[in-house]
């Protein structure tokens, strides 16, 4: 990581408060049209959740399409859901065109369901994407798992053949080198306390002095907090867990995981695992818990659940775990807008790798009066809930006890049955 400075320029054109995967990329196309930018955050950056997450590339639908129906009517569903390739695209082509070393592959992905029922939900949604935008999806029989996964933990699944995986870290490397390259100021280790004035005259108070900016965008996702309570309002930090084990066997991994997949699944314990791009190690990620757990019970729980899908590795070590905050939105949907003139995209709910860096080029383009910011993402604004003030959200407390205790021996119980 470059030598930042922590104080900024006293003036700019565009200053963007978050410096991960939106807010870097909303620099640098801000820049490219021309503008003065300043990135600011508040710790060193890409230690947001831009080089903790598991680096798996898509920006497929993660809610039902009568879920989506029901948070944004039927119109504004199928626009989400025929932009969400554009998305994809976008930073598939931005990281190839500009040469981006972040052991990008096109893997696919397998989202692996744990019964019968959610195997057929799943076919279910295959036919009804197809059905509304033509995009295809495979849907594997139990008896074709062995292609992608050899584990009996597994009902079936659903193959998305394009897409891919990361070396998260690397991205954030790349992306940094170019936004610098292009000029864009970036500063760390300086929260912004505060956002006053109005669209053309804000002033930014930050840790390291003011800064005078036309346009402001909002791009803290997962740390978002007071005092930007309105966004904090909408889009609440859930933690997510990694674990990494040691360095295995090749024979072992090509065993356990044959195709290479990003591998993900439908139990509420959403665990979510990989092959590492070196090919070394299993890295497995999920919700070891709804509340900021220390590393070592995050790993017991993780590692627990990971030998429930590959008894094999009863005996293999940890070496790593750690955990970041992703952003969600009450709909799971990620959103760009603007609220009193400033903008933000934020709320990706989990799955940010390829949507972060497409939202935050629309935010750019929208900060800047462009049409090109036009998206599905901006057509509504997501909405808030009265248990959720903004602050530390106390309702994840509830919903740890709920899985805990409730949704995890459902579903083991209908697992086995
Ligand atoms: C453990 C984990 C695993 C994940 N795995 C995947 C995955 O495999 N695939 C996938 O698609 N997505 C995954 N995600 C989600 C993905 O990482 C995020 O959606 C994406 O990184 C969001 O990027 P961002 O730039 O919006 O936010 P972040 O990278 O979180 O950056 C936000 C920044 O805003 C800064 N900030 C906040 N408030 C202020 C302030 N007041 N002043 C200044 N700066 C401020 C923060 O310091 C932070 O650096 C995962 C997330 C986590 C945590």
């Amino acid at each position: 990581m470059p030598d930042l400075p922590e104080k900024p320029s006293a003036r700019t054109d565009l200053a963007i408060i978050g410096a991960g995967y939106t807010g870097l990329s909303a620099a640098i196309t801000a820049r490219r049209a021309g503008a003065r930018v300043t990135v600011v955050d508040a710790i060193i950056p890409g230690q947001g959740a831009s080089t903790r997450n598991g680096g798996m590339f898509g920006a497929h639908t993660r809610i039902s399409v009568d879920a989506m129906t029901a948070s944004f009517g039927a119109e504004a569903s199928l626009a989400l859901m025929n932009e969400a390739p554009e998305a994809y695209d976008f930073t598939r082509r931005f990281i190839l065109d500009e040469n981006i070393a972040c052991d990008f592959q096109e893997t696919g992905r397998i989202v692996l369901a744990s019964t019968k029922k959610a195997q057929a939900t799943q076919a279910a949604f295959v036919a009804e994407l197809k059905r509304l935008t033509g995009y295809e999806l495979q849907v594997v029989p139990r008896e074709n798992l062995h292609d992608h996964i050899v584990s009996d933990a597994y009902a079936g699944g659903v193959f998305y053949d394009d897409h891919g995986a990361l070396q998260p870290r690397k991205f954030h490397d790349g992306l940094m080198e170019i936004a610098l390259r292009e000029g864009v100021e970036v500063v760390q280790n300086c929260p912004v306390q505060a956002v006053e004035g109005r669209k053309g005259a804000f002033t930014l108070r930050t840790a390291g002095g003011e800064i005078a900016a036309q346009n402001v965008i909002h791009a803290s996702n997962g740390y978002t907090r007071k005092p930007f309570n309105w966004l904090a309002r909408r889009v609440f930090p859930l933690p997510s867990f990694i674990i990494a084990t040691e360095q295995l066997p090749t024979e072992l991994i090509d065993r356990l995981a044959p195709g290479r997949r990003m591998m993900v699944e439908t139990r509420s314990k959403h665990s979510y695992f990989r092959v590492s791009p070196d090919g070394t190690r299993i890295i497995f990620g999920g919700r070891a818990g709804m509340v900021p757990l220390g590393p070592d019970l995050a790993a017991r729980r993780l590692r627990a659940t990971m030998v429930g899908i590959w008894p094999e590795l009863e005996d293999v070590k940890i070496t790593h775990s750690w955990r970041g905050y992703t952003g969600f939105t009450f709909e799971q949907m990620p959103h760009v807008g603007e609220n009193e003139g400033q903008h933000f995209a934020l709320g990706y709910s989990g799955s940010g790798v390829a949507m972060a860096p497409y939202l935050g080029m629309k935010a750019a383009y929208c900060a800047l009066g462009d049409d090109r910011g036009q998206s599905a993402y901006g057509l509504t604004t997501p909405t808030t809930r009265f248990y959720h003030p903004g602050g530390h959200p106390l309702f994840l407390a509830a919903g740890e006890m709920w899985y805990r205790q409730v949704m995890d021996r459902f579903e083991a119980w209908q697992a086995k049955g």
